[in-house]
């Protein structure tokens, strides 16, 4: 499969790079507003992303740097999810913690969970990582962690910049922590503030941190394959949490292979952002201060794939799944249930094939909905008769 920068460069024939890049980087301003900032994709939101490849609309709205949350405040429908400010002072509280010393601690919990045949760490070695903006700070971590595989001792990089190419444009990721171990592999470390009970954690938090750190691992790679020789990234994890329901730090090695493979599939197969944009009406903008009628026909130009699941991670799902349901769309019921009715796309359509008003009788879909028809006409019956006998 073509890299995305080959595909850009063969889909604009005559054009420089340079030039269609600085052409798509103005359109996706427009997209944004006038004067508003974009809005950084960060890696949750690429795991979100990832996992509704085929939403147009949120992935020409990150890939704008549309801020979803204040999108989603003015067209009435505001998200409801994220995390408190008390949560998010907790969360950093315990990151400062387990990086204290030097990153003592989580370098001892790096060799005794991912590493033990590596000589213990005796001292940090914790990189300046410090530069101007993001491409200096992805160009001084990918320097450090040359350096730090060269040294060939335990090195702790604290919050570095890496840079993924998600539909043609790059997205700066800032991972709690990368590890170089003494063999010159290369550990994303994910700090969490969910408990660790007796060695386990709550399996759906942790499949969220799975996912969000295979996103690090596509970017790290990113940054070994320009390395001569190129340095592993280990597709296991370090999952740090607090212990128990102390504030002492604990972890577990996850492995996230699976996570990855499914992750780079889906970010391969997302629409390029550019494309998007250039089939939308001429002057669509998704600035929050236009009026709600205006950002909802933008909202509306740009095709969605509402499923349940966006409830728990995109911002603008009270809106599409109140547009999803006025459309009668089977989106709404979920991913099983759409799969399950084939080409039947709304409610109104399945009712039809299940009353036998429409529909293929040979479509398995339309003649499994007539039997449920029909068993649940047997079932009403029967239970009248059942009624008028008591
Ligand atoms: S909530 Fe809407 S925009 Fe967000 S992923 Fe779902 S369908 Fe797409």
């Amino acid at each position: 499969m073509p890299s995305p920068r080959t595909r850009e460069t063969a889909l604009q024939p005559g054009v420089s790079p340079a030039r269609a890049k600085s052409r798509a980087w103005g359109r996706l301003a427009e997209l944004r507003g006038p004067g508003v900032p974009a809005r950084a994709l960060d890696a949750r939101a690429l795991a979100a992303l990832a996992a509704n490849p085929g939403c147009g609309r949120r992935a020409i709205l990150d890939g704008a740097g549309v801020d979803k949350a204040a999108l989603a405040e003015a067209l009435g429908a505001p998200a409801v999810f994220g995390q408190s400010q008390f949560a998010f002072m907790r969360g950093n509280a315990f990151e400062a913690r387990v990086k204290a010393d030097g990153g003592a601690e989580l370098l001892r919990l790096a060799h005794t969970r991912l590493d033990p045949g590596a000589e213990p760490p005796r001292e940090s070695r914790v990189p300046d990582l410090s530069a101007v903006g993001p491409e200096g700070r992805t160009a001084r971590t990918a320097l450090a962690l040359r350096e730090a595989t060269r040294a060939g001792a335990w090195t702790l990089l604290d919050h570095p910049m890496l840079a993924l190419e998600v539909a043609g444009s790059p997205a700066y990721l800032e991972p709690d922590a990368v590890v170089v171990h003494p063999d010159g592999s290369w550990t994303v470390v994910e700090i969490k503030s969910f408990p660790m009970l007796d060695g386990s954690a709550d399996p759906a938090k942790v499949g969220a941190a799975a996912r969000q750190s295979a996103v690090y691992v596509l970017a790290l790679e990113d940054v070994a394959a320009r390395l001569d020789p190129v340095p592993r990234v280990r597709h296991r994890v370090l999952l740090v949490c607090p212990k128990d329901f102390s504030n002492l730090p604990t972890a577990s090695a996850v492995d996230v292979r699976k996570q990855r493979a499914v992750t780079a599939r889906q970010l391969t197969r997302l629409t390029r952002v550019e494309d998007i944009a250039d089939a939308l009406p001429e002057g669509v903008c998704f600035s929050p201060e236009l009026p709600s009628e205006e950002l909802t026909a933008a909202v509306e130009a740009v095709p969605a794939t509402y499923a349940p699941e966006c409830l728990a991670t995109c911002e603008l799902a009270f809106h599409c799944r109140a547009r999803s349901r006025a459309q009668g769309a089977v989106t709404a019921l979920g991913r099983s249930a759409r799969a399950d009715l084939g080409g039947l796309s709304t409610v109104e359509d399945v009712l039809a094939a299940a009353h036998g008003e429409a529909g293929d009788p040979d479509d398995p879909a339309v003649a499994a909905l007539r039997r449920a028809a029909a068993l649940r006409a047997e079932a009403l019956e029967q239970a009248g008769r059942e009624a008028a006998c008591r």
